[in-house]
């Protein structure tokens, strides 16, 4: 089923996210919930609060991206709980979007390489490190269940310049081609 995808100015994006167990109702249906939400909106990760879920739950599948490296090819993953305990390496300077900021693109400054441990669909442990693109991507998902998004990254003048931008959000006033909520409508 397709979820709405909450877009900026929904508090559920800022809230404290709680840990999940294993005896959370439906939570295969929910995973195949994001994946299909995300597929359709054509985005590479999903996390829980951009469906309204205040969760430790995110989703990515950079499979779009293996057309141009195969090195993505596969790459399909569910985090539940996870903890980033290490960031490192190189900043790195790369324009990012994001599904609840439909329209806006912006250069984002991000450590190249991170540690990550987590729990994947099936309760299994796993501690990993990412660098690059898997990084990056592993990143913005985990800032969501942060209650961060990727214009917090941003300097206080661009920021500035894309302030009408963020105001149509928060009315519901984009244009994009999948299900949104906005906090007015
Ligand atoms: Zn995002």
């Amino acid at each position: 089923m397709i979820l709405p995808i909450y877009l900026y100015g929904q508090p559920v994006l800022r809230k404290e996210t709680r840990e999940l167990d294993k005896d959370y109702p439906k939570l295969d249906e929910l995973i195949a919930n994001m994946f299909e939400t995300m597929y359709n909106a054509e985005g590479i990760g999903l996390a829980a609060p951009q469906v309204g879920l205040d969760l430790r739950l995110f989703v990515v599948d950079l499979e779009p991206l293996a057309e141009d490296d195969p090195k993505y090819a596969g790459f399909k993953k569910v985090f539940i709980n996870p903890q980033i305990i290490e960031s490192k390496g190189d900043l790195v300077k790369m324009n990012e979007g994001c599904l609840s900021l439909p329209g806006l693109s912006e250069s984002v400054e991000r450590e190249s390489i991170i540690r990550i441990q987590y729990l994947d669909e099936n309760f299994v442990e796993h501690d990993e490190v990412y660098d690059d693109f898997f990084a990056r991507c592993i990143q913005h998902e985990y800032d969501h269940i942060e209650g961060v998004l990727f214009i917090d990254h941003i300097s206080p003048i661009r920021k500035q310049l894309i302030k009408s931008k963020l105001n149509s959000m928060i009315k519901g006033k984009v244009g994009c081609h999948y299900r949104t909520k906005a906090v007015q409508k």
